[in-house]
């Protein structure tokens, strides 16, 4: 047998009483929740922003930057929903590289799941309490659900897991919305199936028991642009593809159709400045199209305190160490206009 069994792993129960949610994070989780929830309901005008670093690998840097998402949502909070990108769990395309706080706290380190879990809890705890916002994660392994259920108050199922069955009913059993990214291969339909699936009750196998979802009302599409046969980027935040996702909505049976668009990844082709005119032509479509404002609910930036990427080692402060983010200066300005536009 080739796996090697390392080390036992605390269950959900036992790290969540090991490290408790606060009641004053409960609260502020059940309000932004509920707040959210109401986006996707169609309650709610407001208009989310998921936004953050690519992967959360330094504690002080995320809560400094947290903070600052925090001081501008004070001016734009009756406008916009700020949800902070606090991602813990990074999918790699070949394999290789950094796989987030979850597997490995110190991005230099080893590999340590049992003191990564520890690390990513008591970094989204202190995030909630310095901010009071709640934050988003790829729901990368579906089974480490349990460790951060009382901490999220939204998901993503990435480009890469969105066609899986295991990942679609797990996110079938979520109380907050899961975003359903486009394949890498940019096929829509794979992300609808997804999004529908999702929507669903399902019976399945759920760490070693058969478990019970009653489905995910909150369920919708993030459109992450694509990559062809060539390695080309292609985009899919068009006026053209909006329209073309409202058309696919109508043909299925989705409730509360909704998309989020990711102006990063293959929407800008990693040219990360990108993202600020990105969002803003989507804003604009919006504007253009009564049906496309009420699908679109929001983006997804990606941002950090310095702009750009550097390799692990360079060590400096708040840079991404995958890809590449927008700097605070822009990150500040682009929020105070998305406020005012949408
Ligand atoms: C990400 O959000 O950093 C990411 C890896 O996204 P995707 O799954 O769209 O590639
Ligand atoms: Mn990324």
């Amino acid at each position: 047998m080739s796996f090697e069994f390392i080390k036992k792993l605390p269950t959900p129960d036992e790290i969540r009483a090991e490290y408790p949610v606060p009641e004053k994070v409960r609260k502020i989780k059940a309000e932004r929740d509920a707040e959210i929830k109401k986006v996707f309901t169609g309650e709610s005008d407001k208009f989310l922003v998921v936004i953050g670093p690519c992967s959360a690998d330094n504690e002080e840097a995320v809560c400094d930057y947290v903070c600052r998402l925090a001081r501008v949502n004070e001016q734009v909070k009756d406008k916009l929903i700020l949800v902070p990108r606090i991602y813990t769990n990074k999918p790699r395309t070949t394999g290789d590289g950094y796989k987030g706080m979850t597997s490995q706290p110190d991005p230099e380190g080893k590999t340590d799941f049992r003191a990564g879990l520890v690390a990513m809890r008591h970094m989204q705890i202190r995030a909630i309490e310095e901010s009071g916002l709640t934050a988003a994660d790829e729901m990368l392994y579906p089974e480490n659900w349990g460790y951060v259920a009382d901490i999220l108050s939204y998901v993503a199922i990435g480009a890469r897991s969105v066609e899986d069955q295991e990942h679609r009913m797990t996110a079938s059993g979520f109380d907050v919305p899961a975003g359903m990214k486009n394949p890498t291969s940019g096929t829509l339909s794979v992300m609808l199936n997804s999004v529908y699936a999702a929507q669903q009750p399902h019976t399945f196998v759920y760490r070693g028991y058969e478990v019970k979802t009653n489905g995910n009302p909150l369920s919708h599409c993030v459109l992450r642009g694509s990559s062809n046969k060539h390695g080309q980027s292609l985009p899919n935040y068009h006026y053209e593809d909006l329209s073309l996702l409202l058309k696919l909505y109508e043909q299925r049976e989705i409730i509360n159709p909704a998309a989020i668009i990711d102006a990063n990844h293959n929407n800008s082709g990693k040219q990360f400045k990108e993202q600020i005119r990105i969002v803003k032509e989507v804003l604009h479509s919006r504007n253009l199209n009564p049906d496309i404002k009420k699908l679109v609910k929001g983006v997804m930036i990606e941002s950090y305190i310095e702009e750009g990427c550097q390799k692990i080692g360079e060590g400096i402060y708040g840079k991404s160490i995958t890809d590449p983010c927008l700097g605070w200066d822009d990150t500040e300005r682009l929020l105070l206009e998305i406020a005012e536009q949408a």
